[in-house]
């Protein structure tokens, strides 16, 4: 054994380092939080709200839908009479006692799903903290969004930029009447702070985020973007499938050049063979 064959097995510990070398180089995934927040997704789902119509009518009828639906049995719904000289919403009745306790919601939105009147949807704010029991459940009063149609907030609540945009838009942003022939059509009325809002493409690719109002989501936050606007070897599995391919190729192009190698010294092999055959 030579002396570069121990030199090489004596450092070969360094291989350990291997690993921890090459992530020195990749770009970071760890956040600061929480001075700095990753970007939210358009349909996070947050703290709640309860909207108005645009002429500031509240939009629950006191159903009831949400709170029967609701699997953690969170929400307490009461509905009274409208008052026919100053009605609360255009029903019959309103929601006279909203609740919603949130140290027992998990968040689910089957509630938002639920309501037939696009009453509450939620936010995309999920960080707030309580000291005691009663801040935690929310009433009309912290729930019901402000004069500007836009989501009150609470002392003990984190909002960051883009958290109330498009608060009202989650069902929305689905599939209106959930038919692809309605797609673009707007299938509802205005909204407090939002005016009405177009329709999205939904399933179709014929859509217009400036319309919409995606866009300046997307351009808000950097997490909403669309599946094109992102690399694909960034795209989980499909994302694998394309490294896969593209490490094939290059695989593939590596075997070429060693054939051509190889075949190029067995030539060669074959020339002195016979050079030293006519030697002799
Ligand atoms: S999000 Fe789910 S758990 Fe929370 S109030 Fe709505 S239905 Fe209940
Ligand atoms: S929020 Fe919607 S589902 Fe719940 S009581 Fe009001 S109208 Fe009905």
């Amino acid at each position: 054994m030579g002396f570069l064959d121990d030199l090489r097995k004596d450092l070969s510990f360094f291989g350990g380092f291997n690993l921890t070398i090459r992530h020195l180089t990749r770009p970071r995934v760890t956040f600061q939080y929480p001075e700095e927040k990753k970007p939210k997704q358009p349909r996070q789902h947050g703290r709640h709200v309860l909207n108005r119509y645009e002429d500031g009518m509240e939009k629950c009828i006191g159903c009831e839908l949400c709170a029967g639906v609701c699997p953690a049995k969170c929400i307490y719904v009461r509905g009274l009479d409208n008052p026919p000289d100053h009605p609360v919403s255009p029903g019959e009745r309103y929601g006279y006692t909203y609740e919603i306790n949130y140290l027992r919601c998990i968040n689910c939105m089957l509630c938002v799903e639920a309501c037939p009147t696009e009453a509450i949807t939620d936010s995309k704010m999920f960080e707030f903290s309580f000291t005691n029991r009663s801040d935690a459940i929310y009433t009309k009063t912290e729930l019901v969004v402000d004069d500007e149609g836009m989501p009150q907030k609470m002392p003990w609540e984190d909002w960051r930029e883009g958290d109330d945009v498009m608060t009202s838009g989650w069902m929305r942003a689905t599939a209106p009447s959930g038919a692809a022939a309605y797609e673009g059509l707007p299938q509802w009325s205005g909204e407090l702070g939002y005016g009405v809002r177009q329709g999205e493409g939904g399933q179709s690719d014929q859509r217009d985020d400036d319309v919409t109002g995606s866009k300046l989501l997307r351009d808000l936050l950097p997490g909403h973007l669309l599946s094109e606007d992102i690399d694909i070897s960034n795209l989980g599995i499909e994302g694998r499938m394309a490294r896969a391919k593209k490490q094939g190729e290059f695989n593939k192009v590596r075997l070429e050049q060693a054939k051509d190698r190889f075949t190029a010294k067995r030539a060669q092999w074959k020339v002195d063979k016979a050079n030293r055959k006519a030697a002799k």
